[in-house]
Order: structure tokens, then C-alpha cells, then sequence
């Protein structure tokens, strides 16, 4: 990749390692997700997908995530507009904004720790799925979309 790609490069324009790249990891993705029947509004929940591993704030199984988990989140530059929920924090909001990538994002850190550290990480408090159950989960919303 190109030192600082982001920079110039729009995000039409990335190849898929520079589209990746720029998920910091944070895992507010892979946060469970609660939907209003009525008003279509939507609540993060600190619990996690089972898949999540909560030590390395990754995914258990990246490259085979959409046939384990179907209603895994799939970004792309053209249904970037759908995925209003994602965080302030997310480079792919950013950049669509204009904006540049913070200092603790680690394609500018060189560290992916930065993202812990920054406490931008939902893996400090998230809880995995694995030992809620599903009626149990409204009681774990933690803020709505907007936030
Ligand atoms: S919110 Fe953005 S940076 Fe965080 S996991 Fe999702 S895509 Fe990656
Ligand atoms: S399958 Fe992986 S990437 Fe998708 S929500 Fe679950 S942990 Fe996150």
C-alpha cells in the first residue's frame, strides 16, 4: 500500500487491502443490534457476536464470516450510505465526510493496540453472545444509532 493513500485516494478508488485496511477494528460492527418493530430505530447492545474474539477484537473467522454469520455487516463504497449506524469513529464515515483518519487509527499509529488504548475498542466492555440469551438482550442496550 501507498504511504498515506487515504489522503488522495477516493474510496471508490481503493483496491480491496486499502479498503480493508481501514477498519480500525474498533468492533462496534460486531456489536448485536436491536431494531424497533414500529420505529425501525436501532440500539447497540454490549454483546457481541459469537464469533468476535474478544481478546484480539477480531473476527474468528474473517474470510468465511458471511456464510457463519449471514446478517454480518458487508460494507461497501456503494451501500456505505445504509450504514448510517456506524460509529463517528469509522475511517469509512470519516473519509466519506472528508475527513482524515485520527491519530490512534493504526494505518497512522503503525500499532493496533492504538485502538485500545484510544478506548475506541468495544472489546473492553463487550460481552459475547455465547452467554446471553436473546430474551435477555434488551436489558443490555447501551445507546441508539444516533449516538
Ligand atoms: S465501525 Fe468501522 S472501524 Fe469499527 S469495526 Fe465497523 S467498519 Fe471497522
Ligand atoms: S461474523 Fe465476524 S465480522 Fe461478522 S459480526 Fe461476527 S465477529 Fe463481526
Amino acid at each position: 500500500m501507498k504511504k498515506e493513500f487515504w489522503k488522495t485516494k477516493p474510496l471508490s478508488e481503493m483496491n480491496r487491502i486499502e479498503w480493508e485496511s481501514l477498519c480500525d477494528g474498533c468492533g462496534h460492527c460486531c456489536l448485536v443490534k436491536l431494531q424497533d418493530e414500529d420505529t425501525d430505530e436501532l440500539f447497540f447492545t454490549n454483546v457481541s457476536c459469537h464469533q468476535l474474539d474478544l481478546a484480539s477484537c477480531r473476527c474468528k473467522d474473517y474470510a468465511h464470516r458471511m456464510q457463519r454469520v449471514p446478517m454480518c455487516a458487508q460494507i461497501t463504497v456503494e451501500a456505505l450510505p445504509e450504514f448510517d449506524w456506524l460509529p463517528d469513529t469509522c475511517a469509512y464515515r470519516l473519509l466519506s465526510a472528508g475527513e482524515d483518519l485520527p491519530d490512534w487509527h493504526p494505518l497512522v499509529s503503525g500499532q493496533d493496540q492504538s485502538v485500545r488504548e484510544a478506548g475506541i475498542s468495544v472489546c473492553a466492555f463487550a460481552q459475547s453472545e455465547e452467554f446471553i440469551h436473546p430474551d435477555q438482550l434488551h436489558e443490555h442496550i447501551i445507546e441508539d444509532s444516533d449516538n
